[in-house]
């Protein structure tokens, strides 16, 4: 028999009670018991964000360091002050909201570094060490709405997409925007013409990083009805922004010798390391390279990276947990393969990267490049086998494949 038409079958509200009374094959339901059902769903979503994402398992600073150490070489400072942040960071948002009305401020970071050197690989090992959702957004394809390009607020999109649409679980992720540099202001006179890609960039990117509600477009494909805009709240995600600033180098210097002439004697002006001078980097020598006052005031935490050189490469190669030694042995392993590096080889291929100028970042398509042929060949073989890569097998197979021509001129 058919319910009363003109009550929700849930509150048994009136229909004039209601605003609306949507009806089902056999029962109604008011919009007042739409609102309650959405927040029990909601709370109920929320929970198993935890369960996805994990529990944001807050680590020590000297723990989340040891834990960078595993994947990420060298770069001691850097993981210091990623450590602390981190975990600062996360403290804050996990904190139950405080009677004393001390309210800990976001402090996203800014990383500075030549390209190749970890900065991408600090921030995707701290997300992967928190299970939060985690997404890379290049600044160069930003541009100010309304201008051929990315809105900023992509970025958040692509969060959402990694977060598989969790909206609480990006709410606490982790976004490493990339080449931070390439929105530098051009000129030092602000705004005398429209700045596309620069200043107008930075100011919308400077709504995300303060914390605020932005209207994101899901995009992407998924299986989402209507490409209606969901909100998300910026004030808990950590931003993460990274940059070669190419020249920064003189920069710090002349404030250096400006400084050093001014206050200090002789002494400190020698005691100045002038071969890696990012490690004095400070908030005003990013701000001349062309970053607006408000960005570099909204990534107070600071960092560089070191320049790498021919001991750490070689490191990479071999010491992280999924170095790319241990990758291919693997790889080889499972077609019981042995594979092994001599130490001639591992120093020929670091010298290679190093004259190719590709940094770190070359190592696996010349790693790749030497043993390719052995791994077209050896799955075949019948017995159980060894490989090992020498020098000369090294020099060998690089000079026969398209990489060697590589080469700087
Ligand atoms: P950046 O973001 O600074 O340009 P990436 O983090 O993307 O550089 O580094 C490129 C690749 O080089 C990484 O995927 C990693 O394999 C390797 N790499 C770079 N620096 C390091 C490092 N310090 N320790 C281990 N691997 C590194």
């Amino acid at each position: 028999m058919a319910k009363d038409s003109n009550k929700c079958s849930f509150c048994g509200r009136n229909r004039k009670d209601t605003n609306l009374l949507i009806a089902g094959i056999d029962a109604h339901i008011c919009d007042y018991c739409i609102t309650q059902a959405n927040d029990i769903l909601k709370e109920e979503f929320d929970g198993s964000d935890t369960e996805q994402f994990g529990n944001i398992e807050l680590l020590k600073p000297i723990e989340i360091k040891n834990y960078l150490d595993q994947y990420v070489i060298g770069q001691n400072q850097a993981k210091r002050i990623l450590s602390v942040a981190v975990y600062n960071h996360y403290k804050r948002i996990t904190q139950p909201k405080s009677e004393d009305e001390v309210e800990i401020e976001k402090a996203n970071i800014l990383m500075v570094g030549e390209t190749g050197t970890g900065k991408t690989l600090l921030a995707r090992t701290i997300a992967r060490m928190l299970r939060v959702p985690f997404a890379i957004a290049d600044a160069t394809v930003l541009t100010e709405a309304g201008y051929v390009g990315e809105d900023v607020e992509s970025i958040l999109s692509r969060l959402l997409q990694a977060a598989d649409y969790n909206v609480g679980a990006a709410e606490k992720g982790i976004i490493f925007i990339d080449e931070i540099d390439k929105i530098a202001r051009k000129s030092d006179n602000p705004s005398i013409t429209r700045d596309v890609s620069g200043e107008g960039v930075q100011q919308a990117l400077l709504k995300l990083l303060e914390g605020s509600t932005v209207n994101v477009p899901p995009q992407g494909g998924r299986k989402h009805p209507e490409q209606k805009m969901i909100q998300i709240n910026t004030e808990n995600i950590l931003f993460i922004a990274g940059g070669a600033f190419d020249g920064i180098d003189k920069k710090i210097a002349s404030r250096l010798r400006t400084n050093v002439v001014g206050y200090h004697n002789s002494k400190e002006r020698d005691s100045i390391d002038r071969t890696n001078l990012l490690q004095y980097i400070a908030p005003q020598d990013v701000r001349s390279f062309g970053l607006i006052p408000e960005i570099v005031g909204r990534m107070p935490v600071l960092t560089y990276l070191d320049p790498l050189d021919k001991g750490t490469l070689k490191r990479i190669l071999t010491e992280p947990k999924n170095s790319l030694t241990k990758q291919y042995a693997k790889l080889f392993e499972m077609d019981e393969v042995e594979l092994k590096f001599t130490d001639g080889a591992l120093e020929f291929i670091v010298e290679k990267a190093i004259e190719f100028g590709l940094g770190a970042r070359g190592l696996r398509s010349i790693v790749e490049a030497i043993i390719s042929d052995a791994m077209f060949e050896l799955p075949s073989q019948k017995s159980k086998s060894q490989l090992k890569v020498t020098k000369v097998y090294a020099e060998d197979k690089l000079s026969k494949s398209n990489l060697d021509k590589l080469k700087v001129a």
